[in-house]
C-alpha cells in the first residue's frame, strides 16, 4: 500500500457503524443510546466492540433476574424442543400450571394470559367495563374509568388517549371516550370523580415512566377502601413496579392492598418472551366468553414455561429480599448526592428516580457521561434518570455503579 492509499482518518467501530445502520433503517420512535449490544449475563452486557456495560435499567424491569439466568434459559430451551405455539383453539399442557402458579402468586383465581403490556392494560379495561354492564348495571356505553395524571399505562391509541403526556398523546386522535383523570396521589380528588357509572379505577402503585413517583402513604389503601364502598373494580398496573422490583411481590403489598385486577407483565417473561397477563377472582375475569377476548400467542407454551419458571423463582422471596437489601445501599448512595448534582431521590426496593439538577445537565447527558464509563441508564422526562438495576447484581457491582453516577454529577 502506498502512501496515498493509507487511510486518513480512524475507521469507525463496528458499534459506530452497526449504530448507524440501524438508526438508517428504523423509525424513530426511541432515542437510543449510542451503544450496540451483543451479549450478556447477570447485570453484565456486552457491546460489538467487547465493552462491557453494567445494565442500570433492566429492560425497564422486564430484566428483573437478569441476562441468562440459568434457570429461566433452561426451562426455554427445554420447552422450545417440544412444543412452541398452539394458539387457544387448542390447551396444551404447559397452560394450566402456570395459571394455577400466578393465580396461586396473586391470590385470585383465574389469569388471563396476553404478551405485552399494553395488551394486559387494554384487556383490563375490556373486562371492567364489561363487569360493569353485567354485574354492576352500568347502562349501556356509559362505563368510566378513572385514571391518574402522569399515568404510562402503554402505547396503544385507547391508551394514549387518557395520558396527560403530549409526547405520547398528540397527533395520535381522536381517541377513546370513557376515562376521567385525576391528580396522582390525590385521594379526595378520586372519591369526588366516583359516580353510579365509575367501573374501575386505573393506577400505577408507583408511576415508573413519570420517574418513579411513589404516592403519598395510604393511598392505596385508600383507594381500595373507595372501590370497595362504591362497587368498584381497583385494577394496578403492576406490570414495571410488580414481581420482585420494589422489594415486595406486589407494589401494593406495601400497603397490605390486594386489588381486584393485577396487571401483569414485563418480568413474567424473564427477559425472554413478552408475557402479560390479567389476574383477578371468577366474578371479574368471569364476564368474557369465547369470542369476546383473545391473542394468538397469548399463553403459549412456551411463554408459560417461562412464565412459570418466574413464579417459582418469586415463589421463593429471595429476589425480592434482595431488592429491599440492595435498595438500602443504593438508596443510602443516592441520598449522599442530594445538594451535589442531585436535587431529588425517590427509591423503592432496588428501583430509583433520581432527579439531576439542571447545572449538571439533562438526565440525557448524564446518561451518556455513565455510558462512557460503562453504565448504562436512561433518562425520563428531561432531568431524570431512573435505576433499576437486575436484582441478581452484585453488591460490589451496584457500588461501582452508584460511584460511576457520584463521580459523573460531582465532575460537571
Ligand atoms: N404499564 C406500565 C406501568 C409500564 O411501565 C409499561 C411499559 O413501560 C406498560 C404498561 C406497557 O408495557 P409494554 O411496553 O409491554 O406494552
Amino acid at each position: 500500500m502506498t502512501a496515498t492509499q493509507e487511510p486518513t482518518t480512524h475507521s469507525p467501530s463496528i458499534g459506530q457503524s452497526e449504530f448507524e445502520r440501524a438508526e438508517a433503517r428504523t423509525a424513530h420512535n426511541y432515542h437510543p443510546l449510542p451503544v450496540v449490544l451483543a451479549h450478556a449475563e447477570g447485570a453484565w452486557m456486552t457491546d460489538v466492540d467487547g465493552k462491557r456495560f453494567l445494565d442500570f435499567l433492566a429492560g425497564y424491569s422486564a430484566l428483573n433476574f437478569g441476562h441468562g439466568h440459568p434457570a429461566l434459559l433452561a426451562a426455554a430451551h427445554a420447552q422450545l424442543d417440544q412444543l412452541t405455539l398452539t394458539s387457544r383453539a387448542f390447551v396444551h399442557d404447559r397452560f394450566a400450571d402456570f395459571c394455577a402458579a400466578l393465580g396461586d402468586l396473586c391470590g385470585k383465581d383465574m389469569v388471563l394470559p396476553m404478551n405485552t403490556g399494553a395488551e394486559a392494560v387494554e384487556t383490563a379495561i375490556k373486562v371492567s367495563r364489561k363487569w360493569g354492564y353485567e354485574v354492576k348495571g352500568v347502562p349501556a356505553d356509559q362505563a368510566k374509568i378513572i385514571v391518574a395524571s402522569g399515568n404510562f399505562h402503554g402505547r396503544t391509541t385507547t391508551i394514549v388517549g387518557f395520558s396527560d403526556d403530549p409526547d405520547a398523546r398528540d397527533g395520535f386522535g381522536p381517541f377513546t371516550p370513557g376515562f376521567v383523570m385525576v391528580p396522582y396521589g390525590d385521594l379526595a380528588a378520586l372519591e369526588a370523580a366516583i359516580d353510579a357509572t365509575t367501573v374501575a379505577v386505573l393506577i400505577e402503585p408507583i408511576q415508573g415512566e413519570a420517574g418513579v413517583l411513589i404516592p403519598p402513604d395510604g393511598y392505596l389503601r385508600g383507594i381500595r377502601d373507595l372501590c370497595t364502598k362504591n362497587d368498584v373494580l381497583f385494577a394496578a398496573d403492576e406490570i414495571q413496579a410488580g414481581l420482585g422490583r420494589t422489594g415486595r411481590t406486589f407494589a401494593c403489598d406495601h400497603e397490605d392492598v390486594v386489588p381486584d385486577i393485577y396487571i401483569l407483565g414485563k418480568a413474567l417473561g424473564g427477559g425472554i418472551v413478552p408475557v402479560s397477563a390479567v389476574v383477578a377472582n371468577q366474578d371479574v375475569l368471569g364476564v368474557l366468553r369465547p369470542g369476546q377476548h383473545g391473542s394468538t400467542f397469548g399463553g403459549n407454551p412456551l411463554a408459560c414455561a417461562v412464565g412459570l419458571t418466574v413464579v417459582e423463582m418469586l415463589r421463593t422471596g429471595e429476589f425480592q429480599a434482595r431488592a429491599s437489601e440492595l435498595g438500602v445501599l443504593m438508596r443510602e448512595r443516592l441520598d449522599a448526592l442530594v445538594g451535589n448534582g442531585v436535587v431529588g431521590v425517590r427509591t423503592r426496593g432496588l428501583w430509583a428516580g433520581i432527579d439531576i439538577d439542571p447545572g449538571v445537565g439533562t438526565g440525557r447527558m448524564v446518561c451518556e457521561a455513565l455510558m462512557a464509563r460503562g453504565v448504562l441508564a436512561k433518562d425520563t422526562h428531561g432531568s431524570t434518570i431512573r435505576f433499576a438495576p437486575p436484582l441478581v447484581v452484585s453488591r460490589e457491582d451496584l457500588a461501582w455503579g452508584l460511584d460511576q453516577l457520584a463521580d459523573v454529577v460531582s465532575r460537571a
